[in-house]
């Protein structure tokens, strides 16, 4: 007798069913995608005990034809496509046709449709347990759709016994439905859980309020827009200023044409964006889309569809990774400017075709204009803003945005820093020769500095020679400011370096380039001539990063211009 028998459909859906529906978070996820298909205004999702008892998704959307209710949990009925060629750049998040089948052969399932009619709506309900079709019959109802899924594996008691505790099982449908409601501003979307409404995000044409709805004012206020368009992609976004980083409990949300997808690699890409403003270990928050041909990616790779693959990889981390970097260059970055969020009316950020669309619309990218003051502007004559200093340590102008406040060290240490690395991985900047060098008594461990890093010494000016037993003889000098110490920098840099203090620095040039920014740097409390004030300000501005310093605290403080107003009353 032969062994071979085809599976009954029962046994086979839910082998399938494994493959989709996992917890009840991915059972959110399909319906909900489901009455995103169906061109659903309002969506709302009901939990009871995490899903395990219950999960019910009702939308406002076209609803179904009494004939297709049958049909749509049956394996492989779908309304979206036809053949196999329109498998290619397919527009709507189901296709395969399995998901309402999968999920009611693990359930006691219920479908209630209704299509939108003239008047009279009639709708049809279909029950079903284990995956068999208990009844269907006509109901009354409006048009749309509810589907509701009791006892989920009751069936199938290996897996409802791995379903995690109810508190975990909601905090992952919130997840899923979080990433959705991203995407589609123009659908209200509701979560509750036992009763309780744990996500209520209105429709609204702006990106920052549906940010806001999920995430809270706390992080949308905190990041900062995402914006580049090259040949072949576009990333938009937001990513959180450096300042605001934490160790824990960021968020990584990325999207490809519009849906959500996992890629640690693209994360990464992200976070070297910040290389140099953020010590080691602390995470920022980026939320990133990409779009991109349907032809340079693949989405369909994984049934749940979290997993993408790009024809060009690498094109994409490098899109990434210089986006970010972009958007942490300008004045907007640094801490205390005006939250993006919170002036979205003067920035236009609506959400259509393209969710997360032109929301550096003005300003955002500009650098300060020092020498087009409005006195100058006026006159028709470029005249150069007068900088303050204050207590002596911090700079102080106006920008067309508000007031600007720079810390003078911060700043400095940046400036530094990155001509460091530039000189450090182009050529060098020469030194100057001193008549009589100056020597030095070094401890064994400095002694080791000087010896791993004298290439690195000499090409930011130092040369400095071996003179017997613990003693250095320094020929040359750097010289970046005029109240530059040689020697005590040295000093400095070569027990900071011996000390690993910059050791969270991945990089050991970046580390050296930072230490040395630090120490050689002017220092608070130093008096700064208006020349000099103007230089550093000058020479912030032509940095990569201004508004960071090496260790990742803010080099620039805004104090916004309506923020003054408003304080003032004239708002
Ligand atoms: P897929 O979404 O891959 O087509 P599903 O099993 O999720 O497969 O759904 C099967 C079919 O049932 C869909 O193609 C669609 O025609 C219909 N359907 C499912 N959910 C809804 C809904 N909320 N509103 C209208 N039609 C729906
Ligand atoms: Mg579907």
């Amino acid at each position: 007798m032969g062994r071979i028998v085809v599976l009954p459909s029962t046994v086979s859906d839910q082998i399938a069913a494994g493959e989709v529906v996992e917890r009840p978070a991915s059972i959110v996820k399909e319906l909900v995608e489901n009455a995103l298909d169906a061109g659903a205004s309002a969506i709302t999702v009901e939990l009871e005990e995490g899903g395990r008892e219950l999960i019910r998704v009702s939308d406002d959307g076209i609803g179904m034809d009494a004939d297709d209710v049958p049909l749509a949990v049956q394996r492989h009925a779908t309304s979206k496509i036809r053949l196999v060629t329109d498998l290619i750049g397919v527009p709507t998040f189901g296709f395969r046709g399995e998901a309402l089948a999968s999920i009611a052969s693990v359930s006691r399932f219920e479908l209630e449709s209704a299509p939108q009619g003239d008047g009279t709506v009639s709708g049809m309900r279909l029950t079903a347990r284990g995956g068999k079709v208990e009844g269907v019959s006509e109901v009354a109802r409006t048009h749309g759709t509810t589907v509701t899924v009791r006892k989920l594996f009751a069936n199938v008691p290996a897996r409802r016994k791995f379903l995690r505790s109810a508190r975990s099982e909601t905090r992952a449908a919130v997840e899923a439905l979080t990433l959705l409601a991203l995407m589609r501003l123009d659908v209200s979307f509701t979560l509750q859980s036992d009763g309780r409404k744990v996500l209520d995000a209105p429709r609204t044409a702006l990106v920052a309020d549906r940010i806001t709805a999920l995430y809270g004012a706390k992080l949308a206020n905190q990041l900062v827009p995402v914006e580049l368009q090259d040949a072949h992609l576009t990333v938009r976004g937001f990513v959180q200023r450096p300042a605001e980083a934490r160790p824990a409990g960021r968020k990584a949300i990325l999207f490809v044409n519009g849906r959500p997808f996992k890629d640690p690699f693209l994360v990464r890409a992200a976070e070297a964006g910040y290389r140099g403003t953020l010590p080691v270990g602390m995470r920022p928050s980026v939320l990133l889309t990409i779009e991109l041909p349907g032809d340079r990616v693949d989405v369909n790779v994984h049934p749940a569809k979290l997993e993408v693959r790009f024809r060009d990889r690498f094109a994409v981390e490098r899109a990434i990774e210089e986006a970010v970097r972009g958007a942490l260059g300008v004045p907007a970055a640094s801490a205390g400017a005006s939250p993006w969020i919170g002036s979205q009316e003067t920035r236009g950020a609506h959400w259509d075709r393209e969710p997360w669309g032109q929301p550096s619309a003005q300003g955002l990218g500009d650098t300060p204009d020092l020498f087009s003051g409005a006195a100058g502007a006026a006159a028709g004559q470029p005249e150069t803003q007068q900088i303050l200093q204050v207590f002596a340590t911090f700079l102080v102008f106006e920008t067309p945005e508000g007031l600007t406040i720079v810390d003078q060290h911060s700043a400095h240490e940046r400036v530094i820093y990155e001509a460091t690395m530039a000189e450090l991985t182009t050529g060098t900047a020469a030194g100057q020769r001193l008549l009589l060098p100056i020597t030095l008594d070094l401890e064994p461990a400095e002694l080791d500095v000087v010896d791993r890093s004298r290439e690195w010494l000499s090409g930011i000016g130092y040369e400095v020679e071996p003179f017997g037993g613990s003693t250095v003889a320094i020929h040359a000098v750097p010289n970046p400011h005029p109240r530059f110490d040689a020697t005590r920098c040295f000093e400095e840099l070569v027990a900071d370096l011996a000390k690993d203090r910059f050791g969270a620095v991945a990089n050991r040039m970046e580390r050296f380039a930072a230490t040395y920014g630090c120490r050689a740097a002017v220092k608070a409390g130093q008096a700064l001539d208006q020349a000099e004030r103007q230089r550093l300000v000058q020479q912030l501005f032509a940095c990569e990063l201004p508004p960071h310093d090496v260790h990742g605290r803010p080099s620039i403080v805004q104090l916004p211009r309506h923020e003054l107003e408003r304080r003032f009353g004239r708002a």
